[in-house]
């Protein structure tokens, strides 16, 4: 698979402090604010518009990060939005921009919107639960802040869609926390996981909530959502589940085969793969400034995670009923301590809890509906 998304830090280093950070778990954070300048960004489309033509793409997403990708002035975004049509003219370009919402003003998603950048909040549930983890330097809440920011987006007409990581104070709130992100007006949602894999965990493992809380979680969120029955929301990882025991395809990296479509920019212009796997590779992969993408593309590393190799699977896995839905998770969250990802998932058991559950569920829909589903031989 070509490369065909780059998650890009345009910042190291951050205004808030959050305790789960795998920026800074892995290294990659900053005390000191290190900002991406004009001539990397520059140079970032150049490379990708080289790669594109050479590989004669028609698509390519960029997804805007950090640290905090807000700290750059709105000019950094202007600068982005001329690149584009400098070097990618005729490329259809995805943009995602991910923010801790904290300085998050009219102006700023005013200037978004208008350049086409399609922004997610992170934000981990009501006041007391997301200001358990998610606090400033100084140790301060954030909630009131990011609230303000997603009052922003919503006075400039953005979709409200919301990041929220999982830690002790979500545990049974599942539906509450679903509530309250559609009370306001959130129609895109997803819920990730505190990074958990053989090698290392973001959240201290004594403090960390049990698989089977974790998929109370996500069946208390399903039960709600396919209770509100609104096809314009999606609970991302919910729905790829679901798509999959439907047997349409989910789009989701961690149900792909593939992680080698993804790099990741830092702001001096050096390139790792994707941002989830720079606890296991810490090495860059070349730079924007010496190495063509084609040169990327076929380094060792990017090889170990791609389509076919013998690394991404273990056999316990490839033999499992469950396979086919759970695809063994993010490659991160089953990698050991010598760069193999042929081990089981970190969640393994809470994906088997959710995937039964909405198995359960749709047979259940469709049995009251009328139809009976043939008893399998
Ligand atoms: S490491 Fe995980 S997040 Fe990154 S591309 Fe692979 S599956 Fe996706
Ligand atoms: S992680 Fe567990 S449930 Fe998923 S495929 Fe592997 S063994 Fe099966």
């Amino acid at each position: 698979m070509a490369i065909t998304h780059a998650i890009v830090k345009v910042t190291q280093g951050c205004n808030i402090a959050c305790k789960y950070c795998y920026v800074d778990h892995y290294g990659f954070g900053s005390k000191k604010l290190i900002l991406m300048d004009i001539d990397v960004l520059e140079s970032l489309f150049s490379r990708i518009s080289e790669y594109v033509q050479s590989q004669e793409l028609s698509r390519f997403t960029f997804y805007w990060h950090g640290g905090e990708p807000l700290l750059q002035p709105p000019s950094f975004y202007e600068s982005v939005y001329e690149f584009q049509q400098k070097y990618l003219p005729s490329t259809k370009v995805t943009h995602l921009l991910q923010t801790n919402g904290v300085r998050l003003t009219r102006h700023y998603a005013r200037l978004l919107k208008d350049l086409g950048i399609v922004t997610s909040i992170s934000l981990d549930g009501p006041p007391e639960v997301n200001d358990a983890l998610r606090v400033d330097h100084a140790g301060h809440p954030t909630s009131a802040k990011v609230i303000q920011g997603i009052e922003a987006l919503r006075s400039e007409g953005h979709p409200l869609q919301i990041l929220c990581v999982l830690g002790p104070a979500a545990m049974r709130r599942g539906a509450e926390i679903y509530r309250y992100f559609r009370s306001m007006d959130t129609v895109w949602m997803d819920f990730l996981l505190p990074h958990a894999s053989l090698q290392h965990t973001t959240i201290d493992l004594a403090s960390m909530p049990s698989q089977r809380e974790f998929a109370q979680f996500f069946i208390d969120v399903y039960d709600e959502w396919m209770d509100e029955a609104n096809s314009e929301i999606c609970v991302r990882r919910l729905r790829d589940y679901t798509q999959l025991l439907l047997g349409a395809a989910p789009d989701t990296c961690i149900f792909s085969d593939d992680c080698s479509y993804i790099i990741t920019v830092l702001p001096d212009g050096s390139i790792y793969p994707c941002d989830d796997l720079l606890s296991t590779f810490p090495e860059p992969l070349g730079t924007l400034q010496t190495h063509r993408l084609e040169t990327i593309k076929v380094h060792p590393t990017l090889c170990k995670v791609c389509k076919n190799s013998t690394l991404m699977f273990a056999k316990e896995c490839l033999e499992c009923d469950y396979f086919d839905v759970c695809r063994s998770g993010c490659t991160n969250f089953r990698s050991d301590k010598n760069k193999s990802f042929a081990n089981k998932y970190f969640y393994c058991e809470m994906s088997t809890l959710i995937i039964d559950h909405i198995r359960s569920d749709l047979l259940r829909r469709l049995s009251e509906s009328g139809i009976r589903p043939l008893p399998s031989s």
